[in-house]
């Protein structure tokens, strides 16, 4: 059997606290109810992390026992401290896949990863949304259908200042009008990246089935893989090289 891989559901955690409708739909937060998802699949060794706990409980040890982490944060991008980002941002170069979700456009770490602003149009009305599959080989979207159907959404639209793509899995249609580059692919270093739209802290959105199988076909894809470690600097020739004098 392989080996379990180990997820490290990271949740700002400020929403379920502060917000009676957001309580009522993820009183365990929203990693929570990701999780229980996740868990049920199996092959997955899940920790929860918020960004209250003592260095937003990804202590050195955490991320040295992280194989793939998941972002979700809102309101709060500000209060995370640069030393942890700097840190998920290691390890993400070392190997680690980070998984960000909808409103982690704007956290420190994707935006690092990224390089660009991140910035998106958005409007809070509740309108449907089609996630249209564009790339139906990849194995981000086992199990799924040609698209994903989600009734009330929150909406984000182009431009989104990303980066161009590894790999577009998704976009998204709106009714309003927009599209959206919705679920993206990188590499960074040895790590790989997953950015996807959906989810919104007053909405059921991390109850949809489909939301949840594309969340656990990503960690998958980001789990690391064997490759080799690269090493960088001055080198030795490997042949016998005749050099001109
Ligand atoms: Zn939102």
């Amino acid at each position: 059997m392989a080996k379990a891989i180990r997820v490290t559901l990271w949740n700002e955690g400020r929403h379920e606290k502060l917000h009676d409708a957001v309580k009522k739909l993820y009183p365990d937060g929203m990693h929570k109810t990701i999780a229980t998802y996740i868990e049920k699949q199996g092959g997955f060794k899940i920790r929860l992390a918020e960004l209250d706990q003592p260095q937003h409980g990804l202590t050195d040890k955490v991320l040295a026992d992280t194989d793939v982490m998941t972002w979700w944060g809102h309101m709060a991008h500000g209060d995370v401290k640069d030393e942890i980002v700097d840190k998920v941002h290691q390890r993400v170069l070392e190997g680690m896949g980070l998984i960000v979700l909808h409103s982690g456009h704007f956290s420190k770490i994707f935006k690092k990863l990224m390089g660009t602003s991140c910035d998106l149009k958005w409007r809070e009305i509740g309108e449907k949304e089609r996630l249209w599959v564009i790339e139906p080989g990849h194995p981000i979207v086992d199990g799924i259908g040609e698209y994903i159907e989600l009734p009330h959404t929150e909406m984000y639209g182009e431009r989104f200042d990303i980066p161009a793509p590894d790999t577009l899995v998704f976009v998204s249609w709106f009714q309003g009008g927009e599209v959206f580059r919705s679920g993206c692919c990188y590499h960074r270093g040895r790590g790989k990246i997953f950015y996807f739209r959906p989810g919104h802290e007053t909405l059921p959105i991390y109850y949809n089935e489909q939301v949840l199988r594309v969340i656990a076909n990503a960690i998958r894809w980001a789990a690391p893989g064997d490759g080799p470690v690269p090493s960088f600097g001055n080198k030795k020739p490997l042949e016998k090289v005749e050099t001109k004098e």
